[in-house]
């Protein structure tokens, strides 16, 4: 039988494949997998990850944006009765029906990697762990601390929901297509937060958005922007013990949860 050509990658959807099958086997130590697991894959292009996963564990959904990639794999998956291969927009998947104590494994397409943190962090409790390929500069902004030139409000969120440690870092001559930026792979278990229920998480997402809209200025003026009255500002800030003149680059995550109970309260 002959295999089948893979498409041509299309930059577009941020296809840059796996091909260094030492970095795969590192993907699959840090993730640690069990026999009985259940592994959501976002993007397996052409299966560099989802072979090595499928003999792993013992399901694989892996959803797949271009139609091209998913017949390739189809193709040249045939052994693996366990691939549970979905063609379509991870974003707009629909995350609550995944299994208890999914592990999510990806190396996922950079032009869409925030927004598909957002919604894995949204479905945080029926996921065990994430084990993330991302660009190297949102990976160091994900685990940055206070202070720092890096940390803004995808550290603040990303801390939130889960405690991200970068693994470790992939050089480019490690893809093909070499990507034009670093790559690293990010441990994300999540987080069960004391603020807990999504009516607080919404909260505390709005607080650190409007916190960081405007790095310079202080958190009395980036709330009254945001069309927070100042003296409800100023309360908040009392009750939480903050000084008004901070900036938000400055506030540890339990300062944000403080300070979303002061400003949202039950
Ligand atoms: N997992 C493969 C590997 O490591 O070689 C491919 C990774 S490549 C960086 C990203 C993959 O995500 C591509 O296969 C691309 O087609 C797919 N993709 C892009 N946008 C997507 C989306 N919105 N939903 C699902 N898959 C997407």
């Amino acid at each position: 039988m002959t295999v089948p050509t893979p498409p041509r990658p299309k930059k577009r959807l941020g296809q840059h494949f796996l091909i260094d099958p030492n970095i795969v086997r590192k993907i699959l130590s840090v993730a640690a997998l069990c026999p009985q697991d259940t592994v959501l894959e976002i993007g397996p292009g052409r299966g560099a990850l989802t072979r090595p996963l499928c003999e792993a564990v013992s399901r694989v959904i892996a959803i797949e944006l271009d139609p091209g990639l998913a017949a390739y794999l189809t193709q040249t998956c045939t052994q693996y009765t366990n691939l549970d291969l979905r063609v379509g927009d991870a974003l707009e998947f629909s995350y609550e029906s995944l299994p208890q104590g999914t592990v999510v494994v990806a190396n996922l397409p950079y032009y869409v990697s925030t927004p598909l943190l957002f919604r894995l962090f949204e479905a945080r409790n029926r996921i065990r762990l994430m084990i993330l390929m991302l660009q190297l500069e949102v990976a160091r902004r994900l685990v940055a601390r206070p202070a720092t030139p890096e940390y803004g409000a995808l550290s603040v969120l990303g801390q939130y929901f889960a405690d991200p440690v970068i693994a470790f870092t992939i050089p480019g001559t490690c893809f093909r297509p070499r990507p034009d930026v670093g790559s690293a792979v990010v441990c994300l278990p999540p987080r069960n937060n004391v603020l807990g229920n999504s009516t607080a998480d919404e909260a505390f997402v709005q607080t650190v958005r409007a916190a960081f809209a405007h790095r310079r200025k202080t958190l009395v003026n980036s709330f009254r922007d945001a069309g927070i009255g100042l003296s409800d500002i100023h309360t908040a800030l009392d009750m939480s013990g903050i000084d008004p003149r901070r900036r938000a680059e400055t506030l540890t995550v339990s300062e944000f949860m403080a300070l979303t109970e002061a400003l949202h309260p039950a």
